[in-house]
């Protein structure tokens, strides 16, 4: 078999620093016109990895001049105390944007309190209000991760109406919500999971490929279509390295474009969730009556009402 002549690499980093600037010049208006853009993450757990999770978005909320609160709760806390503190957040006027840090303490349902969630302030797209929304083809924030799928096929140019995609994993923070996106996009969407039979089959039919099924190697250069386009959502640490779902070194042989891991979907999926806090943060703004928000902000106002479900998330 031939190769193709070269393998496209979709980096995410390139874009990642243009929707932090399109997120910073927002976050500049709306502080001019006396708002300040706020972020509030509910946390939950002593795990460190969440912990990592939280200071790192603290750090580029920080840079792009997003004030992000932690809400700290016991590592034990009730279903019922996570929800007060969600729904206080989402009455406060003062804060545009809840996360809801996963895990939560054993027994306590996520999706479930993620209802608690103001749908105007769900910038991850936690509430299954939210994807039932995209879902519609209705304005609403998709997961920051499964956004970010879209972003980098869009801003490689990859095609998507009428071609096969196949969407490895049905979580409902990725693998649904990027199908989803995928099918209001017009792709033709196959969804495979842990009890597909025969992934083969259905990977090698992919034109493009989103894999998020937090398995290293799951999918190799042999499973793939010539010329597909791979994106690899998977993170997955080996052997003290990060790695993706795929393999990368068969697969990039096979495939005419394909993601890093690290490098790829991770740099856009933060900068993603600044760019909803910040339209969340406008679309409030504009719809508090007699809004002081001057005709310069009010203009960007447009964007924040787009449908979400295209183009810019
Ligand atoms: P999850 O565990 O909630 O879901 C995994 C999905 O994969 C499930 O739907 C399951 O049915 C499917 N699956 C598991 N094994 C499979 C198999 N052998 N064949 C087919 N399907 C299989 O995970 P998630 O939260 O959706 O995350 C998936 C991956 O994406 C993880 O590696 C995670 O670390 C990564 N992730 C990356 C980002 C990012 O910013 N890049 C964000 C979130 C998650």
């Amino acid at each position: 078999m031939t190769q193709p002549r070269t393998t496209q690499l979709l980096e995410g980093k390139k874009s990642a620093a243009a929707i932090r600037d399109e997120a910073a010049a927002m976050v500049q208006r709306l502080r001019a016109a006396g708002v300040v853009p706020s972020l509030a993450l509910v946390l939950a757990t002593a795990d460190e990895s969440a912990a990592w999770y939280t200071r790192a978005i603290a750090r580029a909320g920080d840079k792009v001049g997003i004030d992000v609160r932690v809400e700290r709760l016991a590592d034990d806390a009730s279903a019922a105390t996570v929800r007060a503190a969600l729904q206080r957040l989402s009455a406060d006027d003062t804060v545009h944007g809840i996360i809801l840090q996963m895990p939560l303490p054993p027994g306590v349902d996520g999706v479930e309190l993620a209802t608690a969630i103001a749908p105007e302030k769900d910038v991850d797209g936690a509430n299954p209000v939210s994807l039932g929304r995209l879902t519609a083809g209705l304005p609403a924030f998709a997961p920051a991760t499964a956004a970010a799928v879209l972003r980098i096929l869009d801003d490689h140019g990859v095609e998507l109406a009428g071609r096969r995609a196949v969407v490895v994993g049905r979580s409902l923070v990725v693998g649904k919500p990027a199908a989803m996106l995928l099918l209001a996009r017009d792709a033709t969407v196959t969804v495979c999971h842990s009890r597909t039979r025969d992934l083969k089959h259905h990977v090698k039919d992919a034109e493009i490929l989103v894999v998020a099924a937090g398995h290293p190697g799951l999918i190799t250069g042999s499973m793939l279509r010539r010329g597909a386009v791979v994106v690899d959502v998977g993170i997955n640490v080996v052997d003290d390295k990060l790695v993706g779902d795929v393999d990368f070194e068969s697969a990039r042989r096979v495939a005419s474009a394909i993601t890093p891991v690290p490098g790829g979907v991770g740099p856009l999926t933060n900068a993603l969730l600044l760019a909803h806090l910040a339209r969340a943060a406008q679309a409030q703004a504009d719809a508090e009556p007699g809004a002081a928000v001057p005709s310069r902000t009010r203009a960007s106002v447009g964007s924040a009402n787009q449908p979400l479900t295209r183009g810019a998330t």
